[in-house]
């Protein structure tokens, strides 16, 4: 635990795998740009890792005011305990009083560590993060800018905000995808701070003998259009019919967490909480209820449309477009409306074009039986 220190820099991890930045660092420059703006301090990435040097002008130009280097080649590959140890000693010397994580596996490993060799409070899977002031009951003492660590609790049904007073730094760690990507600013400046933290062997207790990743079956994040299917689906088989809309709008298939526990489809497709985060232009969710932990994930899309045979469905409240039926009449009419649009589109090509061959085809006939006579 660090004294409470206002004056304290806001800290992100930024987290590598082979030289590579992971998205959510990247993700959660943003935020933390405008939490470090409006407590008036610096924001400085936090990069760890072996021969990264270069990665520090990207964490500038997603952001950072300063980037704190630890180079060593005992730090090439992530390890708890060493990875640990290097940022506890750094909380101490430069007491921040904010630090961000990505809830990636890495970000879950290493959070509660160094929140627990720190005393510090940490609070995962944040959804948002806002700096706000509260007056603690007990002795009305106002506390002013506060980190607000905001989630979603007791099963999704209520959404919490979560303080820490005293058990500095405050600390949290943000999903994947809930924060938007920030667009890179090539002409920031920034400054690079080179530590030299000596690791022991005993900081790395494990031998890495191979790495081994399993690809992910679908991007979510970089789709454009998601067609979403929930448990009224009804079955695997009929979980074509997400398929082929899916396919036909050149979108990608996703699915509700019971329509995934229901087989349906695999796990690397679903939404919400627990699932990806997405902001496609256009989600369609089709029988899908709508539960708070669905819309945790799907919400920030563009336009919404809801398929769903209950006009009461909660998912109703945060569709642009609601199609109130039976999800098996009609998902089979709008893949029969977009393919004859193709058709008649494909057609009205053709016509184009062979009204173009026709205006073209005096001269052309010309050509062809009188070569040399020019039209
Ligand atoms: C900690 C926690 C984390 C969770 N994380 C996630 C998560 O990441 N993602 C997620 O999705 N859920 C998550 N859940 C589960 C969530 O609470 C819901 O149970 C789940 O989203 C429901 O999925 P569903 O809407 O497909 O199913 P249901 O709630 O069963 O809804 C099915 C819908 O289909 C409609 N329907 C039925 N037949 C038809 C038909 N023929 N035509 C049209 N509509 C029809 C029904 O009216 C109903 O609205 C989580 C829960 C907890 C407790």
């Amino acid at each position: 635990m660090i004294d409470v220190n206002t004056k304290g820099e806001v800290w992100v991890f930024a987290e590598q795998h082979n030289g590579e930045l992971q998205d959510t660092p990247l993700e959660l420059m943003s935020k933390a740009r405008s939490l470090a703006d409006t407590l008036g301090v610096k924001l400085a990435a936090v990069l760890l890792g072996f021969e990264v040097g270069e990665l520090t002008t990207k964490l500038i130009h997603y952001g950072a005011d300063k980037v704190y280097l630890v180079e060593d080649p005992l730090l090439g590959t992530y390890q708890t305990n060493s990875y640990a140890k290097v940022i506890v000693d750094l909380i101490h010397k430069h007491k921040p009083q904010i630090v961000l994580y990505g809830a990636t596996i890495a970000g879950r490993d290493l959070a509660p560590r160094i929140a627990s060799a720190a005393k510090a409070g940490l609070t995962a899977d944040c959804t948002d993060l806002q700096i706000g002031d509260h007056k603690t009951v007990k002795d009305e003492k106002l506390h002013k800018n506060l980190l607000f660590q905001i989630r979603p609790a007791f099963g999704g049904n209520i959404i919490a905000t979560i303080i820490n007073l005293e058990r500095w730094p405050q600390m949290a760690t943000v999903r994947e995808g809930v924060m938007p990507m920030p667009e890179p600013d090539v002409t920031r400046q920034g400054k690079i701070v080179t530590e030299k933290i000596k690791i022991a062997q005993e900081d790395l207790p494990l031998e890495i003998l191979d790495e081994h990743q399993r690809p992910k079956k679908v991007d979510l994040k970089a789709a454009r259009i998601i067609v979403a299917g929930g448990a009224g689906v009804g079955s695997k088989d009929n979980f074509r019919l997400i398929w082929d809309l899916a396919n036909c709008l050149g979108a990608a298939p996703a699915a509700s967490r019971a329509a995934i526990d229901l087989g349906f489809i695999d796990r690397d497709h679903q939404v919400g909480q627990t699932g990806t985060t997405v902001r496609p232009s256009l989600y369609i969710a089709v029988g899908i209820s709508g539960a708070i932990q669905h819309q945790a994930g799907m919400s920030q899309s563009q336009k919404i449309i809801a398929i769903n045979n209950d006009s009461d469905a909660p998912i109703f409240q945060v569709a642009h477009y609601k199609i109130i039926g039976d999800l098996n009449e009609v998902v089979p009419k709008m893949i029969r409306a977009i393919k004859e649009k193709s058709i008649k589109e494909e057609n009205k090509q053709a016509n184009q074009i062979k009204a173009v061959i026709a205006r073209l085809a005096p001269a052309s006939a010309g050509a062809s039986s009188h070569p040399h006579k020019r039209v």
